[in-house]
């Protein structure tokens, strides 16, 4: 649901370019969730969207942190959350960062090495810490060299030595293959893996697992004539294959993890036509911080074509034809433009060639999908321009920007 032309056009007054976060939209979407994924417990992903009015929104409907880093771990605690609730996972963790994240969140080690490192440190806090282990798996494709995670088979072959490492005991893993999956038989059969591999995990540690984190997958339409994935369907398949499990193992936590489903469709990018001008035969609209206040739509100007698979390439880039823009001129008559930015680099164009309506200095073009891995992937610092607002409208229609 995006946001009605009179809030945008009211904001036009205040503001050359800002995001507007939408409260209402972001309880229904988790609203959505938990009716689809009733045995689920929900970690949100913080980095992509840190707001923090969003995440305190998310939070507020029952939701953990999945912490990409220790400053989102200590947001999560500073939102009051307990430890359990919050799970930093992330390749490459220094050691600062797991001294700082250790006593408040669930510390999930990346490799072989990190196993050891988390040990050594909460022996030195004279501690023993739960941790969980994110797994590379075999599947869906096996073989398959990644930076993420512990191979299956060195996590099967270093289990009998990490159960008798002090400072740690393992009792949950987490596996994310990929996101923005739309296929709905994919991610069943892919859910289905995973609980096949925690069950071998448990019976490899002789004990069961608290948790199980599938991570997440659950992708959002992009492109026109995407269609959405049919959640409840694909929660019903879940509860099936989680019930199973739950025979063997009737004390684990089943964990998702969701960034952009609940906050990428509940919020827009609005941007103020700065100016208008014709060269050679093509009409330039120049809008207020594009490559510099929402990255993706440049991004995607300069990678499309060149990415074959664009999995890799998320989030900064989603695939063809993934970006809209809308504008709110009402005139009748159109015409073909380029929508560029206000920046010093000819890399900053955010559509090229695109038909709508007659447009002039002081309009707005929208661009909706806007509300994950937009303001926080933007180079905001490029060229010190005024960066867009982060704006947020309450239930109530209130719109407020908080102090940093
Ligand atoms: C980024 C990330 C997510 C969130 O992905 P979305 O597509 O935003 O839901 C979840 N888990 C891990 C491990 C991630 O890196």
């Amino acid at each position: 649901m995006e946001p009605d032309r009179k809030t945008l056009l009211a904001l036009r007054e205040r503001y050359d370019s800002f995001y507007l976060y939408d409260e209402g939209e972001i309880i229904r979407r988790t609203e959505t969730l938990k009716r689809a994924f009733p045995s689920a417990q929900f970690l949100y992903s913080v980095k992509a969207n840190p707001h923090p009015l969003v995440l305190k929104t998310v939070l507020s409907q029952g939701f953990g942190v999945d912490a990409a880093s220790p400053a989102e771990a200590r947001m999560g605690a500073d939102c009051g959350l307990s430890l359990e609730k919050i799970h930093f996972s992330a390749p490459g963790k220094t050691e600062r960062g797991i001294e700082a994240a250790l006593p408040h969140a669930t510390l999930v080690a990346d490799s072989v090495g990190e196993v050891e490192r988390i040990g050594r440190i909460a022996q030195c806090q004279n501690r023993t810490v739960e941790i969980g282990i994110r797994i590379h798996p075999d599947f869906p494709k096996g073989g398959e060299p990644s930076k993420f995670g512990v191979d299956e088979a060195q996590v099967f072959q270093s289990i009998p030595r990490w159960k008798a490492l002090p400072g740690i005991r393992i009792t949950g893993i987490h596996v994310h293959w990929k996101s923005q999956i739309l296929d709905r038989s994919l991610l069943e059969r892919y859910y289905e893996s995973v609980f096949s591999l925690a069950g071998r995990v448990s019976d490899a540690l002789g004990r069961p697992l608290d948790f199980v984190n599938v991570g997440s997958g659950i992708g959002i339409p992009y492109a026109g004539g995407e269609a959405s994935l049919d959640l409840s369907a694909l929660g019903g398949t879940v509860e099936r294959l989680w019930e199973v499990f739950r025979q063997r193992f009737p004390g684990t936590k089943l964990l998702l993890e969701t960034g952009r489903y609940v906050v990428g469709p509940s919020g827009v990018y609005v941007s103020k036509v700065l100016d208008k001008k014709v060269s050679c035969g093509k009409t330039f609209v120049l809008l207020c911080n594009t490559l510099n206040g929402f990255l993706r739509p440049s991004l995607a100007r300069l990678i499309e074509g060149a990415a074959d698979d664009p999995a890799p390439c998320e989030p900064l880039y989603t695939g063809k034809n993934a970006i809209q823009v809308y504008s709110l001129s009402q005139r009748q008559e159109r015409e073909t433009v380029t929508l560029a930015g206000n920046l010093c680099t000819a890399a900053d164009v955010a559509a090229r060639d695109l038909s709508l309506p007659r447009m002039e200095a002081g309009d707005l073009v929208v661009f909706p999908n806007a509300g994950s891995y937009a303001a926080v992937l933007s180079p905001m610092q490029f060229s010190s321009q005024t960066p867009p607002a982060e704006l947020f409208r309450t239930r109530t229609g209130e719109v407020v920007e908080p102090h940093r």
